[in-house]
């Protein structure tokens, strides 16, 4: 029943989210590069003396299958100067093509119509040519479809067991895939169940349960094709690829509260360089800030966020820490920061401190926003953070900052942070 209550709270606060949004997308800062990125689907390619679709394939990490299947080829015969469409390497979307429909693209893509429609959030089979589908991943679809069908419970012991662990670790629990339903299984199907209403909770793995797991692993987030991109959107809602990790991490000279080497002391160039300036400045104004945590990899987020669902329930979890893919210290532009005034610590205390105001008031200068700020828990889905700043840069931080808005609003993507959570199963 208290869940209950909770999920009609929030369903409420994702609905006024939703009107809030069509104000703001009168005034909506441009964010184009990031868009752009996103929907960025295909490149082109002229065919070249010599070109075979196997060697143009390698070239771009692609398949001949996925080749013929973009551009419609019936052979493999190519001629030179011929202009062949490339799949985006990181590309998540399909454009949709004259003739294509729901059936077809879904049969590509190993996935039912009534997944695709679930992850693009079509109410209809009607689709146009030119619009952009959402793909889940490939390892995710083989994850969903993999899970066996049948009844399983505290006990069993074999194959199928270890690919419902595979799901519900891909989900963010932490067990051992074992193929064995021990009582780590089985607190992790509780807790699952436990969060959808429709399910019973007794920690036995059946169609029903098979079916809402498949669900939420499609919906869990999308994964974006922008990585790279400083203004990258990374929350509860946007995930980066597993396999991300940036490029050009080093140590920004600036104190941290430890001396020895961490990877947590890592950020991207472009962000370390900003920071340099940042705490320099501060020095300069009798501030003295201290780094605690920047970078932090896929694995390492997935150990601490799974060790706590297994711990407290995922539901808990989710609100005091990010799943792996959804934090933003995965990015290599944020830095945790303290102060002595504030013991040290990560606290929403350091905000009251001189050194928090300071920070506050003048990281945007530099490239930093306070993301998760107070009284925007319900758009980022975060607790007020004020030692979590991420680099975007100097005019994107400014503007953040003088018109009040969070990263989310002002790449125009708020709204559904807590929909799935709470709303999509009733
Ligand atoms: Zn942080």
């Amino acid at each position: 029943m208290k869940i209950g209550l909770q999920k009609i709270v929030k369903c409420l606060v994702v609905l006024l989210v939703l009107v809030n949004i069509n104000i703001l997308n009168e005034d909506k800062v441009s964010a184009e590069n990031s868009d752009i990125n996103e929907v960025q689907l295909y490149s082109m390619y002229h065919v070249n003396p010599g070109d075979t679709l196997y060697l143009i394939a390698q070239k771009f990490d692609t398949s001949i299958e996925e080749l013929m299947r973009v551009n419609h080829l019936k052979n493999s015969l190519l001629m030179v100067g011929q202009p062949l469409k490339i799949p985006n390497e990181k590309g998540r979307y399909y454009l949709v093509q004259p003739n294509d429909t729901l059936y077809l693209i879904a049969g590509w893509f190993n996935l039912s119509v009534s997944q695709l429609k679930l992850v693009n959030k079509l109410t209809s089979n009607n689709i146009f040519v030119g619009q952009t589908l959402y793909i889940p991943d490939r390892e995710t679809v083989a994850i969903i479809n993999q899970l066996p069908i049948g009844l399983y419970k505290n006990g069993a012991d074999n194959r199928n067991i270890q690919l419902v662990q595979q799901a519900l670790n891909h989900y963010g629990y932490a067990l051992s895939e074992d193929g064995i339903y021990g009582w780590r299984t089985t607190k992790a199907i509780k807790d699952f169940q436990s969060q959808h209403g429709t399910l019973v909770n007794d920690g036995v793995y059946g169609p029903n349960t098979k079916k809402v797991l498949q669900q939420e692993i499609l919906t869990d987030k999308y994964i974006v094709s922008n990585p790279n991109d400083t203004l990258v959107l990374v929350n509860k809602e946007y995930g980066l690829p597993k396999d991300y990790v940036p490029n050009n991490l080093v140590v920004p000279n600036v104190k941290f509260l430890f001396n020895e080497y961490h990877p947590k002391k890592l950020m991207r160039k472009v962000a370390a360089d900003a920071l340099e300036l940042l705490f320099n400045q501060a020095q300069r104004e009798g501030i003295q800030l201290f780094a605690v945590s920047g970078y932090r990899s896929f694995e390492r987020q997935h150990w601490i966020f799974s060790s706590k669902a297994m711990d407290i329930g995922m539901w808990q979890a989710n609100t005091l820490s990010a799943k792996a893919g959804e934090s933003e210290h995965q990015t290599g532009l944020t830095m945790d920061v303290t102060s002595e005034s504030a013991n040290f610590q990560l606290t929403q205390g350091f905000g009251g401190t001189r050194e928090g105001k300071w920070l506050e008031k003048n990281a945007a200068k530099f490239g930093f926003i306070i993301h998760y700020l107070k009284g925007k828990e319900h758009i980022t889905g975060y607790e007020y953070e004020p030692w979590h700043i991420r680099y975007v840069g100097s005019r994107a931080a400014q503007q953040m900052m003088s018109n009040d808005i969070t990263l989310e609003e002002y790449l125009g993507k708020v709204g559904t942070i807590d929909t799935r959570q709470s709303c999509l199963i009733p």
